[in-house]
């Protein structure tokens, strides 16, 4: 995406993938070799956080950046994630306000997601993840629920509005095998199913199934990437260019 973004404004960049597990390292690579940008994924974004040396409110806010941006060697670290899940909820006609949002995970896009739902004017948040505790701590720091265990998935889904991905459930593998913390069945025309994996999911499929409104991850990954060109180059994204190429992509 960004390389076509690149191209179609005619600037003299180039982005590359670097697969590392030392995040420390990495971000002093980008003040030693003069690296403009960098985008962050697993596991680096909330370890980038507190090696940057400033945070944009979003970043302060969620704990985790997916964007570092090198200014004249001061380092900025920024979160477009919120942007994503936003422009992918306003394209998809889907209103936060006075809702219910379930988010299912309790990692960086979790994160984001919370914050985004909160600042949204969500009526109701409802976090639940694999390890109860972290569910526990992500709701506490922005002060909504964690799934209570007393709770069944049918009582709270009948209320949901807004159900969130936010976990890698479904991002490998055949959709048989993959364990949902509910039947999928349950799901009803009632919701908006927003699932920030970029594949075509059992989570998906279902929901299409059952005529929900359906948010797919490559619309979040579109959203936030325009907002990362942006703070890279100063330019607004091309979004033609970088539409085709995200759409090519995943074809593959
Ligand atoms: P992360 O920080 O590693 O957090 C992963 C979370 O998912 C943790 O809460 C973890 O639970 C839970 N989890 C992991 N494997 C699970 C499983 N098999 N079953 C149930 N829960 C599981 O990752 P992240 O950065 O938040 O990313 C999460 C997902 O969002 C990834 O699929 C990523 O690709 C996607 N994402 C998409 C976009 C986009 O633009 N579409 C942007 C950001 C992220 P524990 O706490 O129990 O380990």
């Amino acid at each position: 995406m960004h390389n076509a973004g690149f191209t179609a404004l005619g600037l003299p960049y180039t982005y590359v993938a670097f697969k590392t597990t030392d995040t420390d390292f990495a971000i002093q690579a980008m003040r030693k070799l003069g690296i403009r940008g960098y985008s962050l994924t697993i596991p680096h974004k909330e370890r980038g956080s507190v090696l940057v040396d400033r945070l944009s409110v979003e970043g302060r806010r969620i704990g985790a950046i997916n964007t570092v941006v090198n200014d004249g060697n001061e380092l900025v670290g920024y979160n477009t994630d919120c942007l994503g899940i936003d422009q992918a909820l306003l394209e998809a006609g889907v209103d936060q306000r006075g809702k219910r949002v379930l988010v299912l995970g309790a990692g960086g896009a979790a994160r984001a997601a919370v914050y985004c739902a909160v600042s949204g004017g969500a009526g109701e948040v409802i976090v639940y993840n694999r390890t109860p505790t972290r569910a526990e701590s992500l709701a506490r720091d922005f002060n909504v629920k964690a799934w209570d265990y007393t709770w069944t998935w049918p009582s709270v889904l009948s209320e949901t509005d807004l159900l969130i991905n936010a976990a890698p459930i479904g991002m490998t593998g055949d959709n048989s095998s993959v364990e949902y913390p509910f039947p999928l069945e349950i799901l009803s025309s009632r919701y908006a199913v927003f699932d920030m994996v970029t594949r075509e999911t059992a989570l998906l499929a279902e929901a299409r199934k059952k005529r929900a409104t359906v948010i797919p991850g490559s619309r979040m990954l579109l959203f936030q990437a325009l907002g990362q060109f942006q703070l890279f180059t100063g330019e607004n994204a091309p979004l033609g260019a970088m539409e085709s190429a995200l759409m090519s992509a995943l074809a593959e």
